[in-house]
Order: structure tokens, then sequence, then C-alpha cells
């Protein structure tokens, strides 16, 4: 929401720029100045802009961040989108330089045909790579690729002193590891270069099977880790008792060489590409308007147990081949999915948590929202290993993200329980991710973060922005308050 303490600029410039943004899950409606540089040096006038009118800036992409890492009520917002450019591309090496809004979408379809892919990617294609690695995004196979960022050779970022560096592991080694993971809060991504993965077809090899509750699905995930290069679960959040925490289980593998006879065909787009309708005629643009009656605790039951019927006596234990798009992109079936939700939207909370205490924090965590009445509608559940980046999520575990609807009625209970829910990930040596979310405290997010890691990022952002001109909402809700309160505690 906008703080009631916004007060806009009344420069006729300004005002043309006014733009209502939203975070992926719109349970956030804010108002910025909008503005869509097409170059670095459109960028560097911004900021001076802002240094004259006394706004901050905030970043953004596509937006696709679940909470408000993207939005800055009442300041500039930086939409990159427009540098959107392949600049280099090497298909010998795979190694490729873009500009910072170019889309993982526009990325796989234009290194496809000649044999490469994106070694991680999220969910959905349509972040930029710049909010990509902003948040170092992982994908499903995340315990063997790690984070997009490991797949960084080298990248430029502005700095809201106006120096553009150059950052590669050994270059700038502490910034590289800083800007990427933080939030758009230390630099601005001008150009990013990174080395793909090989293909030798446009599909993968599917394997799916049933897991009866949450400790076997916690076993699997480890166990099968390294048979696939991906693995990730679907959670029925409304299952209780012996069934609490069950589930279905894909592992996914790359085909080597000569494995797929029609390569030249399964590497082409159009056989990529997303069909536009369901069973043949059902328009996928209208599909989200009848899933709105499946977003309710009932609606979610009737899914989840037909799912669970499917994955156990229909697709146990089966294997399948599907496109590499149709296995990583699921949730961009449905354009426009997080509509079904209503108007009050939708928020994702999803923890990281140790291998040796995922199973008991989550059954906790799990039976309360269940007591609360508020259990999730998708469960999704990841294996992970750490890496070196400043604002790293991942631990050497697991992940559960789980989706929540959002109505006037429950924000203020969602709150509640979010906050006993943090208390279970951090008493369980748990962390949290950024772009998921929309609920951490100052407290919290201290705790998981550790002083070590603040006191870094208080370091770069006093040398990278001193009159902190990088700000967003989660700046200003999360991270903000902890550098004062540590600012505080040094002069007393
Ligand atoms: C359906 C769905 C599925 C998802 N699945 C996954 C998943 O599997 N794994 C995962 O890790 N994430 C996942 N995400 C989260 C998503 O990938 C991240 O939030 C990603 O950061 C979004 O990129 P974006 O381009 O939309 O950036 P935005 O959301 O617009 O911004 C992300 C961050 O990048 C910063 N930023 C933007 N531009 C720049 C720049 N030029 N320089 C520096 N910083 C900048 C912003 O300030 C912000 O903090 C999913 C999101 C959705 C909606």
């Amino acid at each position: 929401m906008l703080p009631s303490s916004v007060m806009f600029k009344a420069s006729p410039m300004l005002l043309s720029h006014l733009a209502p943004l939203e975070n992926f899950g719109h349970s956030l409606k804010t108002v910025a100045y909008l503005f869509r540089p097409s170059t670095t040096e459109q960028i560097v006038e911004l900021f001076r802009l802002a240094e004259r009118e006394n706004l901050t800036i905030g970043l953004r992409g596509s937006g696709r961040t679940y909470g408000d890492g993207a939005l800055n009520a009442g300041h500039i917002v930086l939409d990159i989108r427009r540098m959107n450019r392949i600049l280099e591309w090497n298909p010998h090496t795979g190694v490729i330089k873009a500009e910072p809004g170019v889309t993982l979408q526009q990325l796989w379809q234009y290194v496809l045909e000649d044999g490469w892919w994106p070694p991680v990617v999220s969910g959905t294609q349509f972040p930029t790579l710049a909010g990509a690695l902003g948040m170092n995004i992982h994908g499903k196979n995340n315990w063997r690729a790690g984070t997009l960022g490991e797949h960084v050779l080298a990248f430029t970022a502005l700095l809201p002193n106006g120096q553009e560096i150059t950052c590669t592991p050994n270059e700038n080694s502490e910034l590289f590891y800083a800007i990427i993971s933080s939030a758009g809060l230390l630099g601005v991504f001008t150009s990013l270069t990174l080395k793909l993965k090989r293909l030798y077809s446009g599909n993968v090899r599917v394997s799916a099977w049933a897991v009866p509750n949450l400790r076997e699905m916690l076993t699997d995930l480890d166990q099968f880790k390294n048979e696939h290069d991906y693995i990730v679960g679907w959670l029925d959040g409304l299952a209780g008792g012996n069934g609490l925490g069950r589930g279905q289980i894909h592992g996914a593998d790359y085909l080597h060489a000569d494995e797929d006879p029609q390569a030249a065909r399964t590497l082409r787009l159009d056989y990529q590409n997303l069909p536009d309708t369901f069973f043949g005629f059902v328009p996928k643009a209208s599909l989200w308007f009848l899933m709105q009656f499946f977003t309710n605790n009932f609606g979610t039951a009737l899914v989840n147990t037909a799912k669970y019927a499917q994955s156990r006596f229909l697709e146990h234990q089966k294997q399948y081949i599907q496109s590499l798009v149709a296995f990583n992109f699921l949730l961009d079936y449905v354009p426009g999915w997080e509509k079904a939700y209503g108007p009050g939207g939708l928020i994702q909370y999803q923890s990281f948590v140790p291998l040796e205490t995922a199973n008991a924090a989550w059954a906790e965590m799990l039976r309360l929202t269940q007591r609360r009445g508020l259990p999730t509608s998708l469960g999704v559940t990841k294996r992970h290993r750490p890496d070196k980046f400043l604002f790293t999520h991942a631990v050497n575990g697991y992940s559960l993200a789980m989706d929540f609807k959002v109505t006037r009625s429950n924000r203020a209970k969602l709150q509640q329980m979010a906050n006993e829910m943090n208390e279970i990930v951090l008493q369980a040596g748990g962390r949290f991710y950024f772009a998921k979310d929309s609920t951490l405290t100052p407290e919290a997010a201290a705790r998981y973060l550790g002083p070590e890691t603040l006191q870094r990022f208080a370091a770069l952002k006093a040398q990278c922005d001193p009159q902190e001109r990088l700000q967003t909402g989660l700046y200003r809700r999360v991270l903000k308050p902890i550098l004062v309160t540590m600012k505080q505690s040094v002069s007393r």
C-alpha cells in the first residue's frame, strides 16, 4: 500500500511518469514515477534527476518478484526492459553477453537452435537477466547446477556514484558476489556475460513417482539428487495424519548425444512453444477465470486429492519425454494464473532448511497452517546446495514454497502465522529468499543473515551508494531498520 507519508512532487514532468505498480502476487498496490531507460547514459541522467528531486530509485525487471523487492512507492522506479539486446553470442563456446532486460524466454529462444540452454531457470520464463541475478535465482536443478550467479562470467554495473565497473569472480570479486543477490540495492546491471548449458535434445526424460508423506518426500529428494539433472516435489498442503506432506516427485534428465534421433526438430522453437489451448479447444488465456473456483480450501482439497490419486495410481513410477519448456515453465501454461486468487492476490512463503532439521520443522509448519485454517494452496519442494553470494538463500538442505491466498479478512492472520513460521525456520537453522518474501520482519532477517553478512552489506552500501539512492519497499521494510539499529548500537 502507498504509505500515508508519501508526498507526490508537483513537477509536471515527474507527474507525467506516475504509474500504478504491483508485486507479482497483486497483494501490494503502489504508485511510483516509472521510467523506462534504454541506455546506460539515460540511467546516469535519472540518478541526477533523483538527486535533484531528493527521490530514491528502485530497480525493476519484469516484476516477477512475489513481494516488495521491485517496488518503490512514491519514488522513482526504473523498468530496465527496454535494454534488451543480445550483445555478443558465440555458438561454439556457449558464451553470451546481453543487456540486463533480456528475459529468460528471449535467451532460450535465441540460443536453442544452436544447441544451448540457460543453465538455471526459474519456474517462469518471464524474468529478466538483471532481475534474476538481482535475486540470484535457483532452478529445479539447484543441487546439480547451483544458482544462476554461478554461471556468470562477468557483468558491468553502474553504481549510484556514477562509476561503471566490471566484475568477475576474480576482478572486483567482493562486488561480484554482492551485487548478484543484493536485490538491486548496490548497483545497476548494465550487461551480463553468461556461460550456457550444451544441449543434445530439446526434450528431457521425466520420471514421476508418488510419495506418501513428508519424510519420504525429503528422503527421496536427497536420495535421488545425483541421479537426475532436475528434481522437484509437489506437496499436498491439506493432507493430514499419516499423509502429512504427501505428494509427487519429478526427476528430469537431459538427453545425451545420440539419445534423440529427432534432435533437429526438438531443438526448434515451434516444437518448444507452449500450446494456446488446453485439450485442443479451451483457450489458455481464459483458464485463470475457471481456476478462481479452486483457490479456496474446499477447491484446493478437491484438486489435491485428484492430483495425488493420479500420481499414485496412474503416474507412479512412470517415465515420459517432455519438452524443456513444458518441464521448466509449467506455471506459464496458464497466463495470468495469479489473478485466480482474486483482488487480495497471493503471497508465497518459502523457507530453506538444512537436511537434518527440515522434516521436523516443516511437519510442525504444515500442522500450524492447517490448525489456523490457512493451508497452502500449492506446496513445492526442492533440494539445494549452499553458495557464496552475499544474500544467499540456499542451504545444504531443502526448500518448501507455499502459496497463500490473501483476503481483506485473512491478511493480519497470515502475517501472524508467517511470524510463527519464521520462528520455526530460525530454530531449525533455516533461511529465507527476498524474491519470495513479503512478511519478513527486520528481527527475523537479522537472525538468518547474521552480523557478518549485515556488516559487509552495510560497508558495501556505504561504499557504492552512500546517499542510499537505491531503495525498494523491501529495503525500507527489512534492511534499512537493521542498518539503523546497527548504527545506533555502534554509536552507543
Ligand atoms: C511463477 C513464478 C515462479 C518462480 N519460480 C522461481 C524459481 O523457481 N526459482 C527462483 O529462484 N525464483 C523464482 N521466481 C522468482 C523470480 O524468478 C525472481 O523474483 C526474479 O528476480 C524475477 O525477475 P524479474 O525480471 O521479474 O525482476 P523483478 O522482480 O522486477 O526484480 C527482481 C530484483 O532485481 C532487481 N533488479 C532489477 N533490475 C536490476 C538491475 N538492472 N540491476 C540490479 N538489480 C536489478 C530489483 O530491484 C529486484 O530487487 C518465480 C516467480 C514467479 C512469478
